[in-house]
């Protein structure tokens, strides 16, 4: 897990398909197209699919690649639903997205840049199954990273948290996951983010527990008390909506502190800011047990049960709960090559 100049790195979880509130258009572009220029090798595949009014042009590059093209695209469409769910909006007008076909199964070596006004790319086994696509974390993780400013490398473990934090959130309340297993996935990992014998505060240990899930747990202490603060009316989602309507996507250089302080000012709290300045170069453990009985999440060594008689259950339901119900799958509309290349007429795909 590194991370070069804006490019974000990620590793391991699950997707789903059905289709939510967004007006989703995908327009499928020519196939063995010859014209892309993004790389050293053609591509084997071009397509277009528009988001939430965002394009995201598609490439895969050429190899052997077992997967159907329908697997492949609603693949793509159920991550960047899930993203476009829980900002309100896809985070940029334009993702160029390229795919890398592998030997073998599952999805690899996501890395999101902030060039060209958002770029991922991403490997894709070439005999990766429907199920094993539907169950993909890792889209959705690289697509939640275009939602945040680029910010000073000391910084780096506010950007996986988010992602880490927020993806599993994203992809419930969009239906392509169960909050049970978002909240046995917490129990199991969040404790990977605390600190250890020699830790200096996340701004100062560049481990890869503290980067991931160090951030991941600032995330999620901060949505329970933004929830805390603000009767349950407001969470750390309200914030980061905050934080990308004023313009800090990943295409952006931004001071952190500014981030955190926008993101607050749409909560109406101080929290992200507070929350900063006690773990920012200090060893801070959060009591992740509390946590838990508090919110109503328990664990009996095989499955987890959530209890609605727990003192914040409601903190726990508002936090995977989707704002407003999902519309049905006629939302997307997909579109021949032919009508597609009418559609995009005036653009190259790129
Ligand atoms: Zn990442």
């Amino acid at each position: 897990m590194t991370k070069l100049r804006r490019k974000k790195l990620l590793g391991v979880r699950m997707l789903q398909t059905r289709l939510s509130r967004f007006q989703i258009f995908v327009v499928l572009l020519a196939l063995l197209s010859t014209s892309c220029s993004l790389g050293a090798r053609a591509p084997q595949m071009t397509a277009t699919l528009i988001v939430a009014g965002s394009h995201i042009d598609i490439s895969v590059d050429e190899g052997k690649n077992n997967v159907p093209q329908a697997d492949l695209i609603a693949w793509i469409q159920a991550a960047a639903e899930s993203v476009a769910g829980y900002y309100g909006r896809f985070p940029v007008p334009h993702l160029t997205l390229h795919i890398m076909p592998f030997s073998g199964h599952g999805v690899r070596r996501g890395m999101t840049f902030g060039m060209r006004g958002g770029f991922i790319k991403i490997g894709l086994g070439s005999e990766t199954t429907k199920a094993e696509l539907m169950n993909d974390w890792m889209l959705t993780h690289e697509m939640i990273h275009l939602a945040f400013p680029s910010v000073a490398d000391e910084h780096h473990w506010i950007e996986e948290g988010i992602s880490t934090y927020v993806e599993p959130i994203a992809r419930i309340r969009a239906s392509h996951m169960k909050e049970e297993q978002m909240w046995a996935d917490l129990i199991r990992d969040m404790p990977k983010g605390q600190p250890q014998a020699g830790d200096q505060g996340l701004d100062h240990t560049h481990t890869w527990g503290r980067t991931y899930w160090g951030g991941a747990l600032f995330c999620f202490d901060a949505d329970v008390e933004i929830r805390r603060q603000t009767q349950n009316k407001k969470g750390l989602q309200d914030a980061l909506r905050g934080i990308l309507d004023a313009g800090g996507n990943i295409t952006q250089d931004w001071e952190l502190t500014k981030a955190l302080k926008i993101g607050d000012q749409a909560t109406g709290t101080t929290v992200l800011t507070n929350l900063y300045n006690q773990v920012k170069d200090k060893p801070v453990s959060v009591d992740l047990q509390e946590k838990w009985k508090q919110l109503g999440i328990e664990w009996d060594g095989s499955a987890v049960h959530l209890r609605d008689d727990a003192p914040e259950a409601a903190i726990r339901r508002a936090i995977t709960e989707a704002g407003s119900p999902a519309s049905p799958a006629a939302d997307v509309s997909i579109q021949s090559a032919g009508n597609a290349i009418a559609v995009m007429a005036g653009r190259k795909s790129s």
